[in-house]
């Protein structure tokens, strides 16, 4: 079977890497214009339910499958790259200061209404626990809730360790400008099936087919690193309580942090403001002062491809034709579900009934 896949973002690497290794006769083909994708600016983190204090239950639901595929799938993807992801599952810590307590008081709740008590996802703590859990984070925040099964992958070395897989496993990949996609057909040769992963790429395609609005909504982050002399440890990632946006501050190894991430509705493509370093930057140094010797390596912008509703979806035409669009703020926390279902309904028409909803036929 030949299969063209447009877009080498998370979904269509994992897409072509899942695909190959279903089976080794696919002929699959990747098209990517080589631009740095909302993929390789994304922070990783992979929070189930922490999203559910915004997102729909079957936001969460995706993730927590997710994050179970993500232990197999990173270990067949090193197995052929023999390169090593960056993946830790050791939680996220929410904490607020003082001040904002009450939208901790919020966040709780949102998540508690969205989630039967049985399965509640957190434990809660007092200062001391705190203290216990993170003994580098100042010791002024007396309450928090701790959500142990999250975990953080690395973007950069994820797409880096694919990439070798992919081309030791066999998939063609090609550089291509601006690649065409009609129907089944990329710029023009017919394929099998082919994919349309091409994030913002594919708006005005979907616009024009599936009458589907896809927007980009901004983010921003930051890239620190803790000075030698003053190093810093996070054991998990740490969400601070914003009244505008989710603001985490993620580690990674060689004492480098992600900070983020602005959530603002534009598809202005401009560096990161001076409000929001403000913002990202005071947080940091809040939660330890000593952050103030860090070095700031790089802050980014990117758009997150975005549906009217904020809800993934796994569009297609009975052409041969599917996209996988729409993954917004959640792209690494639901890739390895959502890749499943669009290769098992891509190769035997089924859909699994929990979610029928990300479905849809034009
Ligand atoms: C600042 C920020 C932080 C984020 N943090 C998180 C997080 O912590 N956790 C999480 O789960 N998600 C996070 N996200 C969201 C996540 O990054 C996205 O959901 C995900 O990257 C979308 O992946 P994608 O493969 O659909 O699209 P993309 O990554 O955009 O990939 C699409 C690819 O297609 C290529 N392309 C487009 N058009 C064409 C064409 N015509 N021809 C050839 N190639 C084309 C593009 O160049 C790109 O390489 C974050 C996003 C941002 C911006």
């Amino acid at each position: 079977m030949k299969i063209g896949i447009v877009g080498a973002g998370i979904a269509g690497r994992l897409l072509a890497f899942k695909l190959k290794l279903e089976n080794n006769n696919f002929d699959i083909y990747l098209f990517d214009n080589g631009h740095k994708s909302c993929s390789y600016m994304s922070a990783g983190m992979l929070s189930p339910f922490c999203e559910l204090n915004s997102a729909e239950k079957i936001i969460a639901d995706l993730g927590v499958e997710s994050l179970n595929l993500w232990k197999s799938d990173i270990k067949s993807i090193e197995k052929y790259s023999h390169e090593k992801i960056f993946f830790q599952q050791n939680g996220t810590l929410v904490i607020a200061h003082r001040q904002d307590i009450e939208e901790l008081k919020i966040f709780k709740r949102n998540i508690d209404g969205r989630i039967d008590e049985s399965l509640r996802p957190y434990e809660i703590l007092n200062q001391n626990d705190i203290r216990f859990k993170e003994p580098d984070i100042e010791d002024k925040f007396s309450q928090g809730l701790f959500f142990e099964k999250d975990g953080q992958v690395d973007p950069r070395s994820f797409l880096f360790s694919i990439a070798r897989g992919l081309e030791n496993i066999g998939v063609k990949i090609f550089n291509s400008h601006d690649a065409k996609i009609d129907k089944n057909k990329i710029n023009n040769e017919r394929f099998d099936l082919v994919f349309d992963c091409r994030g913002l790429g594919a708006s005005e395609y979907l616009q024009d087919n599936f009458n589907k609005k896809l927007r980009g909504v901004r983010g921003e982050i930051i890239i620190l690193q803790a000075n030698e002399k003053n190093k810093i440890h996070l054991n998990s990632s740490i969400r601070l309580m914003h009244p505008r946006f989710p603001l985490y501050i993620s580690p990674r190894e060689n004492n480098k942090f992600i900070v983020g991430a602005t959530m603002i509705e534009s598809e202005d493509m401009s560096p990161i403001s001076v409000r929001s370093s403000l913002e990202l930057l005071t947080a940091v140094f809040s939660i330890n002062s000593q952050f103030g010797e860090s070095r700031i390596l790089e802050s980014n912008v990117q758009l997150r491809p975005t549906f009217e509703d904020n809800l993934p979806k796994i569009l297609y035409d009975g052409s041969g034709y599917f996209s996988i669009n729409g993954l917004y703020r959640h792209g690494f926390l639901m890739s390895p579900k959502i890749v499943n279902l669009a290769i098992h309904f891509s190769l035997n028409g089924e859909i699994e009934k929990k979610y029928e909803e990300i479905f849809e036929k034009v």
